[in-house]
């Protein structure tokens, strides 16, 4: 009999309707239980950890990120797998930065959640969920098949940290247009075995420290000296910057001297796209051509989400800003491609 592991953070998945004001508020794992019937006909035995307050994921912190990954570290060798019931709206910032802190993970952990929920007659809990559990039960010759962290989403498998929530109104809410999909489930789940990661060579170690002084500094034209200053000047160790197209900014004298400055005063400056789909390649135009020679860091096709908490990981393994900057560049849990 297969062992799971659920944890329940909150979101849609197990909120109720206020009768008073009308909004949705998250309530226990007993109302996923008693709206889910089939839990009892599954031949694996379910251990269900609720967080107090369960919260809307907007609530979601670094606090409750180190709290769910020293859950799964504490539990890891005893259970087979682990579904974590989260809020969509900042689901693939805790998928991305739990890819990060669990180094090597050997089982799945597949963050799941809802549109609609449970209660509700049309909702997609029951198969989010359901779906999610079979896939962090499945195995084969006595390993998990899949071994990292991964979002399930009508019934769509993502790699956590590729994935971003692109959709409030459709059950399809996520995508990961850079990245394959690692199954879709369908009358069977198929796995897309080559895209997947295979960790079973590999030491499981958990990483609990984080550094979350990382500021975002996103281009638009029009965009004023005094703005990009404020941002810059201000107290973090790195600085997500989303440009345009592939990579590319202004060229304008004030914006590349701002810049340097940066970077002389010790920061790091990482460029993602503003486009969802492919990548950063620094010299690809002349609008970025200067950009490397200011020491500007290749952010690749990562996602904002991987961008983000991957600084807030890295700062947080490395006092040294040099060391930050050599590994935002690599490739560490299959969060980015390099194409140079
Ligand atoms: N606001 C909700 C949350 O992220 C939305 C959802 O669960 O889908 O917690």
């Amino acid at each position: 009999m297969q062992n799971i592991f659920i944890i329940y953070t909150g979101g849609t998945i197990g909120m109720v309707k206020n009768a008073e004001t009308g909004t949705f508020v998250p309530f226990d794992f007993e109302l996923i239980a008693r709206n889910l019937p089939d839990l009892n006909r599954l031949d694996y035995k379910l251990t269900v950890h609720s967080f107090t307050p369960i919260i809307d994921s907007s609530d979601m912190n670094p606090g409750i990120w180190i709290e769910m990954a020293e859950i799964i570290r504490d539990n890891h060798d005893h259970y087979d797998g682990f579904v974590i019931l989260h809020g969509s709206d900042t689901m693939s910032f805790s998928a991305s930065i739990l890819s990060f802190m669990l180094e090597g993970l050997q089982k799945p952990v597949i963050l799941s959640g809802s549109q609609l929920p449970i209660g509700e007659i049309r909702t997609d809990a029951r198969e989010n969920m359901m779906t999610a559990l079979e896939i962090a039960s499945a195995k084969e010759n006595g390993k998990s098949i899949v071994q990292e962290v991964c979002i399930l989403f009508d019934n769509k498998l993502f790699r956590g940290n590729r994935s971003f929530k692109y959709n409030s109104a459709k059950f399809e809410a996520f995508r990961s247009p850079n990245y394959p999909v690692l199954a879709e489930a369908g009358i069977h789940i198929n796995y897309n075995r080559e895209a997947l990661l295979d960790n079973t060579d590999k030491e499981f170690i958990m990483h609990t420290e984080l550094d979350n002084r990382v500021g975002v500094l996103k281009l638009f034209p029009g965009i004023s000296p005094a703005f990009v200053k404020a941002i810059l000047d201000s107290d973090v160790r790195s600085i997500v910057m989303e440009t345009f197209g592939s990579g590319n900014t202004m060229t304008d004298q004030w914006f590349l001297d701002l810049l340097a400055e940066a970077v002389r005063s010790g920061k790091n400056i990482v460029d993602i796209s503003q486009c969802k789909v492919g990548s950063v390649e620094l010299g690809r135009y002349e609008t970025s051509q200067g950009l490397k020679a200011l020491g500007i860091l290749n952010g690749y096709d990562m996602t904002f989400e991987a961008a983000v908490t991957k600084l807030i990981y890295l700062q947080g393994q490395l006092t040294d800003q040099e060391a930050v900057a050599y590994w935002v560049e690599r490739d560490i849990r299959g969060e980015l491609t390099v194409n140079d």
